[in-house]
């Protein structure tokens, strides 16, 4: 059954409320808007996508080290970064209902979109999008502080203590997942744009000569992670940008793309930020930045290629694509049909009815499973609901256990995509979930 684009969006966001995945943050309080917080299964989906990309761009490359640099950081590495002056958005106020917009977003430039009313807006207004604060007990200038607004920062002013700590000399990348923090005009579209957000982000550090290449590397390499992991191609694109879309440090810069409910958007960019980064913090701190060859004398700053996610909208990028309606006797069955290395859990224990004989032997078989996977334990209601409550929740493995298992040792085993069961005795059970739940 095809799931019509707009109605998409709001039962993925009443499966995310329904389910576990992502509740509107203080909601008791009345929801602090444009601010969520991740449930328990929610949690499980956002740290496997987390997971995987860290397995593709650290463990599987011995050409990547990671880090994880502090949020809080002094003004002197934004001023020298350019965000205390550059990392703005124009804003513009209705005069007559009050509303504020950012004029670059405006539809039509002389008309509110909030109360209709015509040149009613104020001169634009240059707002910084970093959120500042005070370290320590005294609130002046001189304890001012930022939350960072990406992590890349973190990896440039590091470069030195990596180079010298972990032996690696270009082209190697430093790579951190973590949170950043922007004070957003217009958030929106659910967990998309928020103030709050998790980014995924590697800066690979290359001899100046060779960023071309790498640049297109990169791209291709960060397209193949989506595929990889079970993203519809129809789903993804890569755009580049256009010259006047690029950032004046930027040599290139390609998006790629999601067909989201409201149009295709960004889930991650790739940019060829040259040496722009490194040379400002050497000049701005006044210690080099480059890399020095012991061997040949040869010395250069790196250029740098950054392919850069935010984890929280892959996340629900990935949930809307998995999400399918079929018809099934008769009754509608959602499926969220996740790669199972995204699936919040792997495997769901269910004893076929709460008879007490059932249950020694359903939390035997939970003992067995969980140091292996994240596991999913449900005894109340009737089977069929549970198989369906599972599918929702994207969990590929549902062990039963049944009065036969008494008798025969031996548990059933269905499969979330086919509803296919295989009859599998316990003591093989370990063996047939791990040839299907590769890591
Ligand atoms: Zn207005």
């Amino acid at each position: 059954m095809d799931v019509n684009k707009e109605e998409l969006f709001d039962k993925v966001v009443n499966l995310s409320k329904r389910r576990g995945f992502v509740f509107q943050s203080a909601e008791i309080y009345g929801g602090f808007r444009s601010t969520y917080d991740y449930g328990p299964v929610g949690v499980l989906l956002l740290r496997n996508v987390k997971e995987q990309w860290w397995r593709s761009m650290v463990q599987f490359r011995q050409d990547v080290v990671g880090l994880d640099a502090a949020i809080l950081s002094p003004p002197a590495i934004w001023e020298a970064s350019g965000h205390l002056t550059n990392f703005t958005d124009p804003l513009v106020d209705c005069r007559e209902c009050g509303s504020r917009f950012r004029q670059d977003k405006l539809e039509d430039q002389n008309k509110c979109p909030s109360c209709g009313a015509n040149s009613s807006f104020t001169e634009a207004r240059q707002f910084n999008l970093m959120f500042k604060t005070n370290a320590g007990p005294v609130i002046d200038s001189a304890a001012e502080v930022y939350l960072r607004p990406e992590t890349a920062q973190g990896m440039f002013t590091n470069f030195t203590n990596v180079l010298n700590t972990s032996r690696k000399k270009p082209p190697f990348g430093i790579a951190q997942i973590g949170k950043s923090f922007r004070n957003e005009i217009t958030p929106g579209n659910f967990v998309f744009r928020t103030r709050e957000f998790e980014q995924m982000e590697m800066e690979y550090f290359v001899p100046p000569s060779d960023s071309d290449k790498w640049f297109e590397y990169w791209c291709k390499e960060r397209m193949d992670w989506y595929l990889n992991l079970g993203m519809k191609e129809d789903s993804l694109r890569l755009r580049v940008h256009d010259k006047d879309e690029l950032s004046h440090y930027s040599r290139a810069t390609s998006d790629i793309e999601f067909s989201f409910p409201w149009g295709w958007d960004e889930l991650e960019g790739i940019a060829n930020r040259t040496d722009y980064d490194l040379n400002q913090h050497a000049k701005a701190s006044g210690n080099r930045l480059e890399y020095n060859d012991s061997g040949s004398g040869e010395r250069y700053v790196p250029h740098v290629i950054e392919p850069a996610a935010g984890a929280t909208r892959t996340a629900m990028a990935f949930l809307m694509d998995a999400y399918e309606e079929e018809e099934v006797n008769g009754e509608v069955r959602n499926v969220l049909k996740l790669d199972h290395r995204l699936s919040p859990y792997k495997v769901a224990v269910l004893p076929l009815s709460k008879k007490d004989e059932l249950i020694e032997p359903s939390k035997e078989v939970l003992n067995l499973v969980q140091p292996h996977w994240m596991c999913d334990y449900d005894q109340t209601q009737a089977i069929g609901r549970r198989y369906r409550r599972q599918d929702e929740i994207g969990t590929p493995y549902c062990v039963t256990i049944d009065f036969e298992t008494l008798e025969d040792k031996a548990v059933t085993v269905r499969e979330r995509d086919s509803m296919h069961q295989d009859r599998v005795p316990v003591l093989e059970l370990i063996e047939y979930l791990s040839s299907r739940l590769v890591p």
